[in-house]
């Protein structure tokens, strides 16, 4: 039987195996996932024992891994190497272990789901951290016209836009962004602040202009940021369920080369938070 894992610590939390088991059944593929505790100083390590196994095929990997699966590849995608973070590992017939980052990807499947356009947009990224790093060139390849950033820490908005040397991208402070009167079409939240029942610090004024916010933290009520974007009036407010589901299923396409139906499996899982 085929084996995939995900990596993590800590790791009871994630929904990846029923996730995966749901796609599995979709596609009458019969194969073994399981969520895996990683001790935090001994990733490579065990991810060598793990794809020693003939029948291991792929593994995710969440926090706090993400960097080091990328050193752990023999080889990265583009995503991947401009990410410098891989979320999805691919063991190939010879071997060889591929890093990916499907990260973006289901960001941008998944708004496209919501019917939220892209081409031509002005997306304000709230976040500078390893899922912030993985959005951004799968956002531009969509088509954004620009990305502004803007974190808590300034001085990590400013590194990333260094590391991408894209034209579309600028750094914002918070005061420069709440005091300026910017304005976006797409804000997109990928601190972790919700998680700890906390505001990233953008102004409503600059929110309440948005035609879709969207946040990367999903919870079985609406997030704290969700919350606040629907009371501001903001016509579309999105959790990150979606995006979940979207980096599995470009995961799951990856190992098995089948592309899973996503829509069942969101509803599923909305019920299961
Ligand atoms: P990192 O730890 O790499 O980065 C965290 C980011 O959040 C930093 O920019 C940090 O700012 C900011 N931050 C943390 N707390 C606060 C706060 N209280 N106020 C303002 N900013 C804050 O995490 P990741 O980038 O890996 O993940 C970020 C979020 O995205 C998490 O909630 C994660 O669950 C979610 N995620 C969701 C996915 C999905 O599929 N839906 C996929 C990947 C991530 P600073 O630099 O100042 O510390």
């Amino acid at each position: 039987m085929k084996k995939f894992a995900v990596l993590g610590n800590p790791i009871a939390q994630s929904m990846s195996p029923f996730i995966h088991q749901l796609f599995a059944k979709q596609s009458n593929e019969l194969l073994q996932y399981d969520a895996l505790l990683i001790p935090k100083t001994s990733f490579s390590e065990y991810a060598t024992n793990l794809f020693e196994n003939e029948e291991f095929k792929g593994a995710n990997v969440t926090v706090p891994f993400k960097q080091e699966a990328a050193k752990f590849a023999s080889v990265l995608t583009e995503e991947a190497r401009i990410a410098g973070s891989v979320n999805t590992l691919i063991k190939l017939d010879n071997r060889v272990v591929v890093g990916a980052n499907t990260d973006g990807v289901g960001l941008v499947n998944d708004l496209v789901l919501n019917n939220v356009g892209l081409s031509g947009q002005r997306v304000l990224l709230i976040g500078a951290g390893g899922a912030a790093r993985g959005v951004i060139s799968p956002l531009i390849q969509a088509g954004v016209a620009s990305i502004a950033i803007v974190n808590r820490t300034y001085d990590r908005a400013i590194s990333l836009i260094n590391h991408f040397k894209h034209k579309q991208l600028e750094a914002l402070s918070l005061d420069q962004l709440n005091q300026d009167g910017h304005h976006f079409d797409l804000v997109i939240n990928s601190t972790s602040a919700s998680l700890y029942g906390e505001l990233p610090g953008v102004a409503n004024t600059v929110l309440a202009h948005a035609a879709c916010c969207y946040d990367m933290a999903y919870a079985s009520e609406p997030t704290i940021f969700v919350a606040q974007c629907e009371q501001l009036g903001v016509k579309q407010c999105i959790d990150g369920l979606g995006m979940l589901v979207g980096q599995a299923a470009e995961s799951y396409f990856l190992w098995n080369g089948v592309r899973p139906d996503v829509k069942p499996v969101l509803a599923a899982l909305r019920q299961r938070l």
